[in-house]
């Protein structure tokens, strides 16, 4: 998963393009964490800026002053064992025969080795091991034998299988593209002369962009000079459909940040729903409820106003720790945990604690907050999850991680409970999961509860 953003002044006047890409990759610093970057286009030659942290900590005042252009993209990149930080950076930016081309991706390409083996074969060499760079190299092979960016976009879009949200950047535009499940979010917006795209609307809202719309699962949205135009990937000459799009579930229950809107629908109204309907469905005897912080709080409110039991803080988190749930080895994420958390002990000493949270997926940090939960002396720990059981990897390059590493998928709920030290556990269904998106405008993928992977399986 990763974070992409990309701006386009249409009067070429702005000043302002590549510190609204900052800005952009700074709102979406949550969904990759690991290297950071943009890339301007200033009159066809091409510029980038990227290294390895924090966007804040890529960029200063002087490396943002020296990206001057009228259009960028940037990226805010989660690495992987398969795509090591220092090879993922991005944006990907190359020289074609028709000028430079710049890529920032958020995607998961299940034949991407597949693909780049016949490349190889075919006399391409590649630098890096990145889904990227396969991308890349089959748009700019496709870009010989088409008239246009898009064209040569739908031609490399045929030999995709997987989740992905794209944005090329060319001499004169900025692409966007969505698979065509629309697995991956992506969304339009303007603000004076300038067309920008982000994985999510929270970077708009930050900048003070006006929403326009999501872009349809299967659209390719082009931003130049003349305007915003789009075509649109056909399956034996049928456009992608809104009820068969399948938005990613997990991005309502943990990825995106409370404030975004994705595909009509508000991520944080949807994890309060999920916490209400939770309260019916698992319903806790106790004084007290409290959220996993910070991404398990809206649940929690929800659970409250569903259950009339009081909601109260309970644990404080460090804010200056980051994320253990992306973070790489076993070893890594339970130390984190451990520099995580504080619980706040006149607040839970000698009450029954319901805690919520989002989801369960190894269990290592709920398993140490519990203890720290008795420690504290809570007289009874009663743990509710806001997603159903996590029964298979995602195979869309979320990183619930592999099935081995799933408790779910070998142990029953009465294990679980055991293995985690919490009095009861109970996890939301998926049917009210589902209902707890209101207003979505297309389908969801929910395969990592439900084994269901429309966009297929790896080779
Ligand atoms: Fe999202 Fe789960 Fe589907 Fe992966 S399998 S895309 S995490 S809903
Ligand atoms: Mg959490």
């Amino acid at each position: 998963m990763s974070g992409i953003f990309g701006c386009y002044d249409i009067s070429h006047k702005s000043t302002d393009v590549a510190k609204t890409v900052y800005y952009g990759i700074f709102s979406l610093q949550h969904r990759g964490q690991e290297s950071a970057g943009i890339t301007v286009n200033n009159s066809g030659t091409f510029m980038s800026h990227k290294a390895l942290g924090l966007v804040a900590d890529v960029f200063d005042d002087l490396t943002l002053s020296a990206l001057e252009g009228h259009s960028a993209i940037g990226t805010a990149k989660l690495a992987s064992e398969l795509e090591p930080a220092i090879d993922s950076m991005q944006p990907f930016a190359i020289k074609s025969r028709t000028g430079h081309i710049a890529l920032s991706t958020n995607c998961k390409i299940l034949n991407a080795n597949t693909l780049r083996n016949k490349l190889i074969d075919k006399g391409a060499i590649f630098q890096t091991n990145t889904e990227a760079e396969v991308v890349m190299s089959l748009f700019c092979r496709n870009q010989v034998k088409t008239e246009t960016v898009e064209d040569a976009i739908l031609e490399t879009m045929k030999s995709l299988k997987g989740a992905y949200a794209l944005c090329f950047m060319t001499n004169d535009r900025i692409v966007g593209v969505r698979d065509p499940l629309g697995l991956r979010p992506l969304i339009l917006a303007k603000k004076d002369d300038m067309y920008m795209l982000s994985s999510e609307s929270c970077a708009f809202d930050a900048i003070g962009a006006e929403i326009i719309r999501d872009i349809d699962p299967g659209e390719i949205i082009t931003i130049s000079d003349n305007g915003v135009s789009s075509t649109y990937y056909t399956v034996k000459g049928n456009k992608c459909t809104l009820e068969d799009g399948r938005v990613c579930i997990f991005e309502y229950v943990y990825y995106a940040r409370p404030d975004s809107v994705i595909d009509g629908s508000s991520v944080y109204d949807s994890r309060v729903n999920v916490g209400k309907f939770l309260a019916k469905e698992q319903p806790c005897d106790c004084d007290l409820v409290i959220g996993a912080p910070d991404s398990g709080n809206p649940a929690a409110v929800g659970f409250s106003q569903g259950s009339g039991i009081p909601y109260g803080a309970g644990l404080l988190k460090n804010r200056y720790v980051g994320r253990t749930f992306i973070e790489g080895t076993q070893g890594q994420r339970e130390l984190a945990v451990r520099m995580k958390f504080a619980v706040l002990k006149s607040a839970i000493k000698g009450k029954r604690i319901c805690i919520v949270d989002d989801s369960l997926v190894r269990g290592t940090t709920t398993k140490h907050i519990i203890r720290f939960l008795r420690d504290a002396g809570a007289k009874e720990v009663h743990l509710r999850i806001a997603s159903p059981k996590v029964m298979y990897p995602c195979y869309y390059g979320v990183s619930t991680s592999t099935a081995s590493e799933l408790p779910a998928t070998k142990m029953t709920t009465e294990e679980i409970c055991e293995m985690i030290g919490a009095d009861s556990l109970g996890y939301i269904s998926l049917e009210s999961l589902r209902a707890s998106t209101e207003g979505i405008r297309c389908g969801q993928c929910a395969a990592c509860f439900d084994g269901n992977f429309v966009a297929g399986t790896p080779e």
